[in-house]
């Protein structure tokens, strides 16, 4: 493992948890990011017509059928991904900060009140 170049983890895969420094590439989007092994299956499944959804009615993932094993895995998936995003809105918002934003603006940008936006964030100023 000599050779290969250690990378700071920066973020991890909002799907499969994997951070930044264990996969190929990570593409980041608003507050979630997806690995190149994700992309790769997620293009699977989209090219895959037997699991493409031609019902009028989609299915939401929490009302598929599974056991209760599968659905305690999940619950920490999603707990994960969610502090992941919470972090990333902190960090944003302090660059928001650093620009000159204002919390007026800040909260304006996130639909809330300025007091609200400040009491979120305002400790991590
Ligand atoms: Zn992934």
């Amino acid at each position: 493992m000599a050779d290969v170049k250690e990378k700071p983890a920066i973020a991890s895969c909002s799907f499969c948890r994997k951070p930044n420094s264990e996969v190929e590439k990570l593409v980041a989007g608003p507050g979630v990011f997806i690995c190149d092994g994700c992309v790769t299956l997620a293009a699977r499944v989209i090219a895959d017509a037997s699991t493409v959804s031609t019902s009028d009615s989609p299915v939401a993932p929490w009302d598929v059928e599974m056991s209760l094993d599968a659905v305690l895995a999940t619950l920490g998936s999603v707990a994960a991904a969610g502090e992941q995003a919470e972090r990333n809105l902190a960090i944003w918002v302090a660059k928001a900060r650093s620009l000159g934003g204002t919390w007026s603006q800040i909260g304006q940008a996130l639909g809330m009140a300025r007091q609200s936006a400040w009491e979120r964030f305002a400790a991590e100023d």
